[in-house]
């Protein structure tokens, strides 16, 4: 920003991002965020229930965590709750920045008031008066538009003291400015950032609910995940239930980029075929899809007509069809669905090495620096992606981009670590001929190797 400014751009034309409106794929009735909103809606059923029975309807709904790791939200609240602790506290994890995900960001551009009522349910459900909000820095544009809200809210006594008349249910938001680093989502760091202290992973010890912010019993959830709770209460369940799968009710949002005719945010139907959606957004020749968890996983090559078999990074053998459906399922998981709704499209004419090397040295740069494999792992791989660009690679650098991936993901700290190869290695084991091509014949190798002991 500081080059830009430098340059003579005006702050203005830096942080103002278009509106991005949900597009929606469901028919109308079966939406849960492109409703109109009447604050209090939800609030007002608070009267009739008790915190347990919201928690009960809660987990009867069979909602997840929204932000990728798809923990059943309910069962969270519920932990929280039977921490006999007297301080509990809320946060909202507004530090979206998973590669290609931004859907956060629309809906607290659009939809404050309903992530505000979210968190008020949410602190009547665990016996917490207080909630934060983490904004990531890069949405600092959005501040204002969410204080403003938040104030909003309080004018009409939608928040602070005995809320709905209800004794002693007291709740306040504030919100807390990240510093633009990604390692910040991750729980902990998020948690110790808030406390003034350096944003790094903890060893998970304990849980959040056990032990949060201050040390106290905290819930720290996604933005969509807390508004989809006004939703659940101002809709019933049974309404609620009959949207999406058995598996997962619901719809939920996607970010979509890259090569495609119709990008932008869409609210799916849980349950929809990956084949649909691809139609719908009007993908162009679409060869690879990052569907992903933190890194993206290479999902499947496109070919509309066969079905596709690959090896998850478990090595276990699937299957992945077309005709699947996007729910949350063990198979969807293990092919890339434990995200935060991502979805990139790249064309035949995506060159698969760069878009590796861009994800890798994301990580380089995002990694917070405690663990070796994820610090000086990640910065190795990249090395190695240019050698195989440079063509100067053979099988035995293959073999250790294999080996190396999975030591980071197995003996790093936190997810940023844990997942930061998987796009790497779905690559390599989806799109082998893409490295192979590349790389040296024998005489060319053992030159470059003599070249390599020489240096
Ligand atoms: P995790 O599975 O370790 O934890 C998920 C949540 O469940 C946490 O809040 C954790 O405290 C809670 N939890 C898990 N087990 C628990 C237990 N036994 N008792 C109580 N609470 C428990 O996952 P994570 O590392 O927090 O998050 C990983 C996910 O984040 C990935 O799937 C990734 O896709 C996603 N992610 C999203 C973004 C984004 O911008 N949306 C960015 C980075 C990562
Ligand atoms: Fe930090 Fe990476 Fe270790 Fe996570 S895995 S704690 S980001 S070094």
């Amino acid at each position: 920003i500081i080059e830009k400014l430098k340059r003579g751009e005006s702050l203005d034309s830096l942080i103002e991002l278009p509106e991005t409106n949900i597009r929606y794929t469901p028919p109308q009735e079966k939406t849960i965020f492109l409703k109109n909103f009447t604050p209090g809606t939800s609030l007002k059923s608070l009267t009739k229930f008790s915190p347990e029975e919201v928690i009960t309807i809660i987990k009867d709904s069979r909602l997840k965590g929204r932000g990728g790791a798809f923990f059943p939200t309910g069962l969270k609240w519920e932990l929280c709750r039977n921490n006999p602790s007297d301080q509990k506290y809320i946060i909202c994890n507004a530090d979206e920045g998973e590669p290609g995900t931004f859907k956060d960001r629309v809906l607290l551009q659009q939809y404050a008031a309903l992530l505000i009522e979210g968190m008020t349910v949410a602190g009547y459900a665990i016996g917490a008066d207080r909630g934060i909000i983490y904004l990531r820095a890069e949405y600092f544009y959005l501040k204002d538009q969410v204080q403003n809200a938040i104030e909003e809210a309080h004018r009409n006594a939608l928040l602070g003291k005995n809320i709905m008349g209800i004794e002693n249910f007291n709740f306040e938001i504030a919100i807390h400015m990240g510093a633009g680093a990604y390692i910040c989502g991750e729980e902990t760091a998020l948690i110790h950032s808030i406390e003034g202290k350096r944003g790094e992973p903890s060893t998970k010890e304990y849980f959040p609910v056990e032990k949060g912010f201050l040390g106290k019993p905290t819930i720290v959830n996604n933005v969509e995940t807390l508004c989809a709770v006004p939703r659940i209460l101002e809709m019933g369940l049974e309404k609620y239930l009959a949207i999406g799968t058995p598996m997962t009710p619901g719809t939920k949002l996607l970010s979509v980029s890259g090569d495609c005719h119709k990008p932008g945010i869409y609210e799916i139907e849980w349950g929809m075929k990956l084949r649909d959606f691809l139609k719908l957004i009007e993908a162009e020749n679409p060869r690879v899809i990052l569907f992903n968890g933190y890194a993206g996983e290479i999902l499947s090559k496109i070919d509309f007509d066969r079905e596709i078999s690959g090896e998850n990074l478990l090595a276990e053998h699937i299957q992945f069809n077309l005709n699947d459906p996007i729910e949350y399922s063990r198979k969807m998981s293990a092919v890339g669905l434990r995200s935060g709704g991502s979805f990139m499209v790249f064309n035949e004419k995506r060159d698969l090495l760069e878009i590796l090397k861009n994800i890798t040295d994301f990580f380089v740069k995002e990694s917070c620096g405690v663990c070796v494999p994820c610090r000086t792992g990640n910065f190795l791989l990249t090395k190695k992606i240019h050698k195989i660009e440079l063509c100067h690679a053979d099988n035995k650098d293959l073999d250790e981009i294999k080996e190396w991936s999975t030591i980071i993901k197995q003996s790093s700290r936190c997810g940023l670590g844990k997942t930061s190869t998987n796009a790497l290695l779905t690559a390599l084991l989806k799109f082998p001929e893409e490295f192979r091509k590349c790389l040296l014949a024998d005489s060319d190798y053992n030159q470059a190797f003599d070249l390599d002991k020489a240096t």
